[in-house]
């Protein structure tokens, strides 16, 4: 499979882009080539696309099912109670819902935690995007549970990949108020053995850290740090509250932060420090939406807006969180935290990209692409999503739109009436 993009704007220049198989293998002017697929690019730019590194797809199905409660009282009283209700077709009805929410905004890949992996992956799979998908570890500190989660990983490693060049097989921990030592430990153990990404929610609350402290002695991040669970292949989702000592272990483990701007002001959570730790470490801070519950959209283009508003609050700065530092956490890094050579559109990368329509009125004039797309765009600028050398969206349509809009409204019928 091969495809042509002719005349379409890139880095300011006007230029034919070829896409051979899965990578980006000619980006210049004015050349020719026979292709499968030739793409008008006139009035088009072409940018890398956006990389969601902690999400909960599933949840798209719980989106304005319980909203405007503290983090505890809206996980305890109304999220995990509906959740344990849900089975493995539900949540493939909801993963298709949340990875349609995503092509149409310009997601090409997000980091999942969620469970029933099979039927996300199965969505993942069908719907052409990327996606790293986790064993989910939770067992609220019942040795029960804890030997259950043990033997359910163990069927996890087992489980073959069924769809290997996009998907990334992981693990997770819910965090560490919800996740024994034992499991905590394991689970580092089996991220080492497998060579598997770990993904973890982490000083995301001030109480987060205060329990901690009562009850261990160490903030969150230094659990994690005793336990073993920070590393290079570790995305550690929220990062709100992070002491002097915090900072300088993630960045000597080389471990990446997911943060997600807009679940953490819904939640009232409290503010990431961007400008601290954008400077401290540029490469391995990350962009999330976090699930929809909490959003309560998967939109990384308003979630972009929203972190570099909430930089330069938080450091009383107009400077913080430039849109292109904000573009940048979005697209290379998110990539780069999960081992993918994408995340910027050249020659050699693999071929995962956006077209954006440049006669747009939110991208209108176009004095500087990257300002407009993190301050002014929403999803009707993207036009085209590409994701490993397959057309994904062509002209805002997705394949099957239709059918999983509806299955997604009847299955939330069913859960309004449990
Ligand atoms: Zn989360």
């Amino acid at each position: 499979m091969s495809i042509l993009i002719k005349n379409v704007l890139h880095n300011n220049e006007i230029v034919n882009v070829f896409i051979n198989n899965n990578k980006f293998t000619k980006i210049s002017k004015g050349f020719e080539a026979a292709a499968d697929i030739v793409i008008d690019g006139d009035n088009k730019a072409i940018m890398p696309a956006f990389y969601n590194t902690h999400n909960h797809a599933a949840m798209s199905i719980l989106r304005g099912y319980s909203d405007d409660k503290n983090l505890q009282d809206w996980l305890t009283q109304d999220i995990w109670p509906i959740e344990a209700k849900l089975t493995p077709e539900d949540i493939y009805i909801a993963s298709r819902l949340a990875i349609l929410e995503m092509i149409k905004s310009g997601t090409v890949f997000f980091a999942d935690m969620y469970f029933f992996n099979e039927p996300t992956m199965q969505a993942v799979k069908e719907m052409g995007v990327r996606a790293a998908i986790s064993f989910f570890e939770m067992d609220m500190f019942d040795k029960n549970i804890t030997t259950q989660k043990i033997e359910k990983t163990k069927d996890f490693i087992n489980m073959p990949n069924p769809c290997p060049e996009r998907i990334i097989k992981g693990i997770s921990c819910h965090s560490v108020y919800s996740v024994s030592e034992e499991l905590l430990q394991y689970s580092a153990k089996i991220a080492k053995q497998e060579d598997y990404f770990m993904q973890i929610h982490v000083a995301e609350t001030q109480k987060e850290v205060s329990d901690c402290l009562e009850k261990c002695g160490k903030t969150p991040v230094a659990k994690l740090k005793e336990l073993g669970l920070l590393s290079p292949k570790t995305i550690l989702s929220h990062a709100v509250y992070l002491s002097e000592q915090d900072i300088i272990d993630i960045k000597t483990s080389g471990s990446y932060i997911a943060t997600n701007p807009v679940s953490n002001l819904k939640l009232n959570s409290g503010m990431f420090m961007f400008d601290k730790l954008y400077s401290e470490m540029p490469d391995k801070i990350t962009l999330g939406t976090d699930g929809a519950c909490s959003n309560n959209n998967l939109n990384m283009l308003e979630s972009m807006k929203i972190c570099s508003l909430i930089a330069k609050i938080q450091a009383n700065k107009p400077t913080s969180g430039k849109s292109e530092n904000i573009f940048s956490i979005s697209t290379r890094n998110g990539a780069k935290a999960f081992g993918l050579n994408t995340g910027i559109v050249k020659e050699g990368a693999l071929a995962d990209c956006i077209l954006v329509d440049l006669n747009n009125p939110f991208m209108t004039p176009n004095y500087n692409l990257i300002s407009n797309l993190v301050y002014s765009a929403d999803s009707s600028c993207i036009k085209d999503v590409i994701c490993n050398g397959k057309i994904i969206m062509r002209e805002n349509h997705v394949d099957n739109e239709k059918d999983i809009i509806k299955q997604a409204q009847l299955l939330a019928e069913k859960i309004k009436k449990i």
